[in-house]
């Protein structure tokens, strides 16, 4: 039976961080089970992009901290790696992502090594999903002894869910990312392309960094939540499952967990994921809000009246009032709808996959529906049936 273990963990303070995760591992066979000394162990956090981390959307570096200090003292070679999202003047904003959200300093001070994904060369995997023929891995996922994958609890504003089972995305290096995503555009494609990632790499655990989560429209331009707690799996989709249900969702809403269902990654059905810690079911986080997409998808939200109204699309559109200009939208685009000088987005190419959203670190690309009149009478209905329904 898949076991995912939910710890309390009101802060990033230290020794507090420290006992926790020490209880949590203990729950799943304890540190032995893992690695043994001389191990190379990757870290691979979620470095979405340069953001620090009071914004909810990395790992938290104080969890990558003590992390690296439980690892070393049991006398492995500690790796922290991933790969950012998007390009600034051509290139991913990885270096840049490790030095902002002070995961450089904690390599730095603790002994760990950075590995940025973008310049540690590749391995070639053969995917199944059809979309590709041959995919390009970063190498240090297949280097390392062992793997422990540590994604954020967050809202995702396409995919409405990102945690473990996304977090290896970010396994294929640099400006790949945004090619691949091209030719899998929708949430439900993605998620079969990330399944050929987890079944090509070999991480042998998953630990959500959830003290604080991302609520609202994540995965960067959401608003922080404080969860308060750490989940810890080896199977990343019943990890997922756990997650999603603390945010009140079922695996059935969230499309890129289907993938990961269809493709057998793990465990999907709740009553079959043993769940023990400081809890024995999913906790409830009081007031998190969700994805405005998720609000006007809901079953049971009078759906044929706001799908009416959902027939004039939520699309990504530029706020000029809070752009700064850095064209990380424009090279980010999978199918550069995005005009550089007057960042006008062409909605004829656009695939809808709101990277521009998700990238933007100024909270400038925002989602708004085509017609005005339609998005304020989205926003009243919402309004009303929450505090009617809700
Ligand atoms: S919308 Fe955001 S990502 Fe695009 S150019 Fe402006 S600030 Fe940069
Ligand atoms: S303009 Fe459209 S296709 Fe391009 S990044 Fe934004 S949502 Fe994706």
């Amino acid at each position: 039976m898949a076991k995912v273990i939910i710890k309390d963990c009101t802060d990033y303070q230290l020794d507090l961080l420290k006992k926790q995760i020490e209880a949590g591992v203990e729950l799943l066979g304890g540190w032995d089970r893992f690695v043994s000394a001389g191990m190379k162990v990757l870290l691979k956090v979620n470095l979405i992009g340069p953001k620090t981390p009071d914004t909810a959307s990395i790992t938290h570096p104080e969890f990558v901290r003590v992390l690296t200090q439980i690892l070393k003292k049991r006398g492995c070679i500690v790796w922290i790696g991933d790969s950012s999202g998007g390009a600034i003047a051509g290139i991913a904003p990885t270096a840049r992502g490790f030095l902002v959200s002070g995961l450089e300093k904690v390599a730095h001070e603790e002994g760990a090594v950075i590995k940025n994904f973008d310049r540690e060369g590749v391995i070639e995997v053969t995917p199944s999903s059809g979309y590709l023929d041959k995919m390009y891995l970063a190498k240090p996922m297949f280097e390392a002894d062992f793997v422990i994958n540590l994604p954020k609890l967050k809202t995702h504003s396409a995919g409405i869910y990102t945690g473990a089972f996304k977090n290896l995305f970010g396994c294929i290096p640099g400006l790949r990312k945004a090619e691949y995503h091209r030719l899998a555009p929708n949430s439900k494609e993605l998620g079969l392309m990330i399944a050929d990632i987890h079944r090509n790499v070999n991480v042998g655990l998953h630990m959500m960094d959830a003290v604080t989560a991302m609520q609202g429209e994540g995965p960067t331009a959401g608003e922080v939540y404080h969860a308060g707690k750490i989940l810890f799996s080896t199977d990343p989709l019943a990890l997922d499952v756990v997650g999603a249900a603390m945010l009140g969702m079922k695996i059935e809403e969230v499309p890129i967990l289907m993938s990961a269902k269809e493709k057998e990654i793990g465990e999907s059905a709740l009553n079959k994921i043993e769940i023990s810690g400081d809890y024995d079911s999913p906790p409830n986080l009081p007031g998190f809000k969700l994805p405005k997409k998720f609000r006007s998808t809901k079953q049971g939200n009078h759906k044929v009246l706001v799908r009416l109204i959902d027939l004039l699309k939520t699309r990504p559109r530029v706020n000029h009032k809070l752009c700064k200009n850095c064209n990380m939208c424009v090279e980010s685009c999978p199918v550069q709808a995005i005009n550089k000088n007057g960042k006008k987005i062409d909605y004829s190419s656009c695939i809808e996959c709101m990277c521009c959203h998700e990238l933007c670190m100024y909270k400038a690309v925002e989602l708004r529906k085509d017609n005005p009149l339609a998005d304020a009478v989205t926003r009243l209905l919402h309004r009303f049936f929450r505090s009617h329904y809700s």
